[in-house]
């Protein structure tokens, strides 16, 4: 375990060499039941001017690249989703120099097509969380943070809010392992921790959107905020209460399909890592350019 010194001036993002800190390609969040990627990984405690993030960061390797993962929700599933402290989450990997997130999640179906199983590439959410700490720019940047110096109001665009380079490289590598894989679908993310009605999911599916899931906003948002890139990875567990399926299903074989989806996307994290090109072709890095009035 390594602690880094309290945050300063020295690490905010536009200065982000501290010697402590190693430089991280590719970021990961772990979502429910998935608290470790990474061998031989070397723990940071970091903090951040949004408070402290859900964990330490263990930071590894995947071929030749360099990898920070953090559980979401910290191991043993510590925090609930509207407890998560997405900003700091975010921010940590910020500071390490990650320019890609990779943030999966078990995911709930909307639709009987979209099977137990299947894994969704999200390209779309309907936010339906509340009072949750959703942007960095709420008018009360932290001081001397280089990265918010000079920056007035901003408004960030969310028309197309996941990395479209991501979001085919993870399509690909379903392809390359045989995962059953829906190339787009919306996320309708719900506050939790309680679970949809029959009528709110019913009112989902009807919508036509896909998947439902409880983290995804403001996670993936924060990150284009930071002009980071993000794609998402939904793991389909089971269908929401409103759906109707061909078969009842039993918890076992929730867990069972759980169990499995976690083995799946380890494989698929390790075949998609090394294959992200070392330079950016899409514009999220450069998505505050026309957001600031
Ligand atoms: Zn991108």
């Amino acid at each position: 375990m390594q602690d880094t010194e309290p945050y300063s001036k020295q690490t905010g993002v536009d200065a982000l060499t501290p010697l402590e800190l190693p430089q991280v390609d590719v970021g990961v969040f772990g979502g429910s039941g998935f608290y470790d990627l990474l061998d031989d990984a070397t723990e940071y405690r970091l903090t951040t001017p949004f408070g402290a993030p859900s964990d330490v960061v263990t930071v590894g390797r995947i071929g030749d690249r360099t990898v920070a993962f953090l559980p979401r929700h910290g191991r043993g599933h510590a925090l609930p989703p509207h407890r998560i402290n997405y900003r700091a989450n975010v921010w940590a990997m910020k500071m390490l120099g990650v320019t890609r997130l990779i943030g999966p999640s078990a995911s709930g179906s909307l639709q009987p097509e979209v099977k137990p199983g299947d894994f969704v590439i999200v390209d779309q959410f309907v936010d339906r969380t509340q009072a949750r700490a959703d942007t960095f720019f709420d008018g009360s940047a932290p001081e001397g943070v280089p990265f918010f110096e000079g920056r007035g109001v901003v408004h960030v665009s969310a028309a197309d809010p996941y990395c479209p380079e991501l979001r085919a490289l993870a399509g690909e590598s379903c392809d390359r392992l045989g995962i059953s894989a829906h190339k787009s679908g919306t996320s309708v993310v719900i506050q939790g921790p309680r679970f949809s009605t029959r009528a709110e999911s019913q009112w989902f599916s009807r919508a036509g959107w896909e998947v439902v899931n409880m983290t995804q906003y403001p996670e993936g948002f924060l990150a284009r905020e930071l002009e980071l890139c993000y794609v998402n990875i939904a793991l389909i567990t089971d269908y929401d209460a409103g759906v109707d399926s061909a078969q009842a299903v039993t918890n076992k074989e929730v867990m069972d399909v759980f169990a499995q989806n976690l083995e799946k996307l380890k494989a698929l994290l390790y075949d998609l890592i090394p294959r992200i090109p070392r330079e950016r072709y899409c514009l999220c890095g450069s998505a505050l350019s026309a957001a600031e009035m």
